[in-house]
């Protein structure tokens, strides 16, 4: 090989693998111009991550039957970044290969960017091209930040409802979107139904693909997110209901439980604008939990609580996984963890040393009491952080030993608006507010009964807001005066009325932990 051309190749090798640490199987290339039958974009675009420098852009192509590819044939993707929605102004184009060992999935790690900026960008291969999407880069680290606005949400069944809440998303002026779980469910409930899953519950990668599938050609959930960045977790629902690190309902052998856990990862993976690691091969123990910076104005860590935690206490020994438990000794065991020990780690020392405004911890469930009195002592949900008491009081001790004010925890899973002061001890008035709550409600997912929600309310003085009638998301606007939370919400099921209205408000005030009504 010439030098020149050598050299060319190296640096070929060595953007493709900056890239996208996945897309470097080999597989026999195509560099045919194809002529598509079927706009293999249907999924839409996705961007995520954000950075002050960096974005992480993503597709990935469905190819119908007459579009199909000869066995091992990899397809050549290019990706433009523009300055301008006209895109006129291109700053950035590149190609990458992927192939079916990745279900044709594109992600890129757009670096060298400028802070505080838009980028419209899209996907193209031969004669299609993708839709356009807008994205925007997280401020400079030292930057002054007057505003950050988050809509946070969790918890789109797809047969529970419309994804209404998602077409207004779309609409609103925001920095990111924060997912925190349960975007696809495995599991259906005919009885709630308003549309249908296709297919069966799905336990193999061809099934979990089929099922991100069918969400992500969804027309508002594709809106959402072509128009803002998202920052992404996932909870339980993304592989099956309830599971806990390798342990499900059904007590398989964890081993094998893996497997499935492995092919619900991959799936995850293949379908949001998500970076792989810390093995750049394999999607089957991937690191989700992460911490970004806006400006000087918040630190925000996003939490994984499902991969690492230890199994709930006190299962029923033939149904095991969530349920409401009492007198569970279990509960008070201190090795038992929510986060695992090495996330749990990282974020005491993160949270203990960041100096900007506002701490907000995302995490995928509701770390306020929801216990209710129980013919002897109290029967707690052991699926939150109430079934994690030992955890949670490490979490908060964190908070009270690296003196910090101003932490907001954000939350979702249990469709339920929740607004509530975080104590060392729940629900006594005598215990020192710590930090403040925020749960959003779900997109479109059922959620407790009135009669259930009533019963915790009255039985839980710490909960100022709790109602799980609606569904919706909520607006999280940061300023350096306040972190206000609107919680927007429509009847269930979603659609079923046209809009979106605000169910009620909170801000935190800089400096005095707890949330106050507006
Ligand atoms: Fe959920
Ligand atoms: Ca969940």
């Amino acid at each position: 090989m010439q030098r020149r051309k050598f050299n060319q190749h190296l640096q070929h090798s060595a953007i493709a693998l900056a890239l996208s640490p996945w897309l470097t199987a080999v597989a026999a290339p195509s560099n045919k111009p194809r002529h598509w039958q079927n706009n293999p974009f249907a999924l839409g675009v996705a961007s995520g991550r954000p950075r002050a420098d960096s974005v992480v852009l993503w597709t990935r192509l469905v190819l119908a039957d007459e579009d199909l590819l000869l066995a091992g044939e990899s397809l050549a993707v290019t990706v433009e970044v523009f300055a301008d929605s006209k895109l006129r102004r291109r700053v950035y184009q590149t190609e990458v290969r992927t192939d079916a060992s990745r279900g044709h999935s594109v992600h890129v790690h757009v670096r060298h960017l400028q802070p505080s900026t838009d980028y419209w960008y899209r996907f193209s291969q031969s004669d299609a091209q993708s839709a356009v999407g807008h994205t925007r880069t997280a401020p400079a680290l030292n930057a002054d930040v007057r505003v950050l606005r988050i809509a946070l949400s969790s918890c789109q069944h797809y047969e529970q409802g419309q994804y209404i809440a998602h077409a207004e998303i779309a609409n609103q002026s925001l920095d990111f979107v924060l997912f925190m779980g349960d975007y696809i469910y495995e599991s259906s409930n005919p009885q709630y139904a308003i549309r249908k899953h296709s297919g069966e519950e799905p336990k193999t990668l061809a099934q979990y693909r089929e099922r991100y599938e069918q969400y992500k050609r969804d027309p508002m959930l594709q809106a959402a997110h072509a128009a803002h960045p998202w920052v992404m977790m996932w909870d339980d629902h993304e592989v099956v209901n309830d599971y806990a690190n390798d342990q499900d309902r059904q007590y398989t052998d964890p081993q094998q439980f893996l497997l499935r856990r492995a092919a619900a990862y991959q799936a995850y993976f293949e379908h949001q604008p998500v970076l792989l690691g810390p093995d750049p091969q394999s999607p089957a123990n991937m690191r989700l939990y992460d911490q970004l910076s806006w400006g000087k104005l918040a630190d925000v860590w996003t939490l994984d609580c499902r991969q690492y935690r230890s199994a709930q206490a006190c299962r029923d020994p033939v149904r095991g996984g969530a349920r409401p438990v009492m007198q569970c000794d279990e509960l008070n065991d201190v090795s038992r963890t929510m986060l695992g020990l090495e996330q749990e780690r990282w974020l005491s020392k993160s949270l203990s040393a960041s100096k900007r405004q506002w701490k907000l911890v995302a995490q995928a469930t509701q770390i306020s009491s929801t216990s209710v009195p129980a013919p002897v002592g109290r029967s707690y949900w052991n699926d939150a952080w109430d079934g994690y008491p030992e955890a949670r009081k490490r979490l908060l001790q964190t908070v009270v030993d690296a003196k910090l004010n101003n932490v907001v925890t954000l939350g979702g899973d249990v469709h339920c608006n929740v607004a509530a002061p975080l104590r060392m001890e729940p629900n006594n008035p005598q215990s020192p507010i710590v930090a403040s709550e925020f749960v959003t409600t779900s997109i479109t997912s059922r959620g407790l009964g009135d009669k259930a929600a009533a019963l915790i309310r009255e039985s839980n003085p710490d909960l100022l807001h709790y109602r799980s009638d609606e569904r919706g998301y909520s607006l999280i606007t940061v300023t350096p005066q306040e972190v206000r939370c609107d919680f927007r919400t429509t009847k269930f099921p979603a659609g079923s009325e046209a809009g979106l209205k605000t169910q009620a408000s909170y801000v935190v005030k800089n400096g005095k932990a707890g949330p106050q009504p507006v």
